[in-house]
């Protein structure tokens, strides 16, 4: 035998991977590429056959991926509770700064007079392969079809666990994403582990979701008016779209309507939703949220007094990160979303690569 081909001397305990990232969507993917581009070695889990099938259905197929405003209109509009958190994370990594991540992967960009950003295409699918080009030509490992089913603290670090075999790792990123639209492998597998790992959890409900109503025939606004009254006083605002469906009311102006409703009016409160619409105005008294597996967003996860916002870490576990939709963390509609799993994807692993230099 090829004695440089001999390994019957070397040590059977593999060597960690400096970085296990568990869940291929938005957050899992721009952590592996800014990770691999920076030369550190990490690996890649996904619960599904492909990566990115929730960003296949971003904007219906045309993947509104960030916004081109400034870093601080950005956490305006995202407001509180959730801006001061992502302040760190949205600011070293503003929109500007996706957009130009995105044009270097070959993406051509494509800006709405509002300041939304999409690939010229139109294509969700164009940013999907972006990312996956790039993670072939870095040669990043890719493990399809294998749910996590565990995270363990070991000596030095970790050892993440699929049902088949178990991979060591100094640092875990979990980036397993929200709860709606559970086919596309986001079912809450990242809260679970956090809470069997110590973190506190806040209770996952529907964000940017429409409501069930009786409305007038299904029928579209561009130019429409959302606002949410309670105890007398308009509490927020919103113009844009609204739609009517046959099971009730959807579009932008509602959807950030009913964010706004679900983080902030106290479960139980009465509240009116007025729309006002070309030719018309609607009035609709308490209506129900369609629920979470519909949603845009989930409202909800992994706490926020748990993860420092300076670096993505747990403040439970050392050595263990949270990204994107995991996190107790959301914003309106119009490419806030993807921005935050972006920013908080490349916090954690700028982090991680500061921690190694110290
Ligand atoms: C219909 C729709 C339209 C949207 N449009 C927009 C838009 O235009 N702009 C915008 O900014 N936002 C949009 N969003 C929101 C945006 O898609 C999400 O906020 C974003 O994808 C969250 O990224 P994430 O990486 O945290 O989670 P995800 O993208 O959901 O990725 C999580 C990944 O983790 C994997 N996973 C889960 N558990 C495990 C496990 N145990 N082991 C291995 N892998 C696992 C999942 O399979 C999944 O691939 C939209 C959402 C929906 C539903």
């Amino acid at each position: 035998m090829d004695a440089k081909n001999d390994i019957r001397g070397a040590s059977s305990a593999p060597a960690p991977v400096p970085l296990a990232i568990i869940g291929g969507g938005a957050a899992g993917m721009f952590a592996a590429a800014v990770a691999a581009a920076a030369g550190l070695g990490c690996l890649l889990f996904e619960r599904k056959a492909r990566p990115g099938a929730k960003m296949l259905m971003t904007a219906n197929g045309r993947c509104n991926f960030t916004k081109d405003i400034s870093p601080e209109q950005m956490l305006a509009d995202i407001g509180d509770p959730v801006a001061p958190f992502l302040r760190p994370a949205i600011t070293a990594c503003p929109p500007a700064r996706i957009a130009g991540g995105f044009r270097s992967l070959g993406v051509r960009t494509k800006r709405m007079a509002d300041g939304r950003l999409f690939p010229a295409s139109e294509k969700a699918a164009d940013i999907v392969h972006a990312f996956g080009d790039s993670l072939r030509d870095r040669e990043v490992p890719i493990m399809v079809n294998a749910p996590v089913t565990g995270i363990h603290i070991s000596r030095g670090g970790f050892l993440v666990c699929t049902r088949h075999f178990s991979i060591p790792a100094r640092n875990v990123l979990v980036a397993t994403g929200g709860m709606s639209f559970p086919k596309t492998g986001s079912v809450g597998d990242g809260q679970n582990f956090a809470r069997s790992l110590g973190h506190r959890l806040e209770p996952c409900r529907a964000g940017l979701t429409g409501y069930d109503a009786r409305v007038p025939p299904p029928a579209r606004h561009e130019n429409a008016t959302a606002r949410i009254v309670a105890s007398g006083r308009t509490m927020c605002e919103y113009k844009g779209e609204v739609e009517f469906e046959r099971w009730g009311v959807s579009g932008a102006a509602v959807y950030n309507c009913q964010r706004w409703t679900a983080r902030h009016l106290p479960q139980g409160k009465p509240f009116t939703l007025e729309l006002s619409f070309p030719g018309g105005r609607l009035s609709l008294e308490n209506p129900h949220p369609r629920p979470l597996k519909e949603a845009i967003v989930t409202i909800g996860g992994v706490s926020r007094d748990d993860v420092d916002p300076a670096t993505m870490m747990s403040r439970v576990v050392p050595g263990l990160y949270f990204a994107g939709e995991v996190l107790d963390v959301d914003g309106p509609t119009g490419g806030y979303n993807l921005t935050i799993a972006f920013a908080t994807a490349r916090l954690a692993v700028a982090s991680i690569l500061a921690s190694r230099r110290r």
